[in-house]
């Protein structure tokens, strides 16, 4: 197999092999995000896809432990949209606050795919660096705009993970 890619990290490129955008690389637009997110409440219902696709398509940015369960949340994303994943959301968050034992209910989330262990993703057809920054924002064009420009991301993410899966 070539090595050419993964040997020199050269200027311009992502560590998931997108070549960077205006902004800089995936990180640059991942706080972004994250900072326009925050005063946006529209655009935050997309937090959670924008946070798991991003560390999954980063994997060594991100905590091993938690990158199965993030693989998961994209899927069920995936098959019932981000209504459902919100929904999802605010049912651990109750659980929490009941205080169950476990911090994290795996049970809607049993049906969808294990993060296959072994190997690495990627490229990937839809990146962050890839995403357009217009007038200092990321939802000048509205958030369903955005919001699908995430969904692309994500399906990128799933996708290209799940061809590691034999
Ligand atoms: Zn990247």
């Amino acid at each position: 197999m070539l090595q050419t890619m993964a040997a020199s990290p050269s200027m311009g490129q992502c560590d998931c092999g997108a070549t960077a955008g205006p902004l800089g690389g995936c990180v640059d637009y991942y706080h972004a995000i994250l900072a326009e997110e925050q005063a946006d409440p529209q655009m935050y219902r997309w937090h959670t896809p924008v946070v798991c696709a991003y560390l999954l398509q980063h994997p060594s940015r991100a905590h091993e432990k938690y990158l199965d369960g993030q693989f998961r949340q994209l899927q069920l994303y995936m098959d019932k949209g981000i209504d459902a994943l919100l929904r999802v959301a605010a049912h651990q968050v109750a659980r929490n606050k009941h205080g169950a034992r476990s911090s994290y209910d795996m049970a809607p989330f049993a049906e969808y795919a294990p993060l296959p262990q072994s190997g690495s993703p990627g490229p990937f057809r839809a990146t962050f660096c890839g995403l357009p920054f217009r007038d200092g924002s990321f939802v000048s064009d509205g958030h369903l705009a955005y919001g699908r420009r995430i969904e692309i991301i994500a399906e990128a993410t799933v996708e290209s993970w799940r061809t590691l899966q034999t």
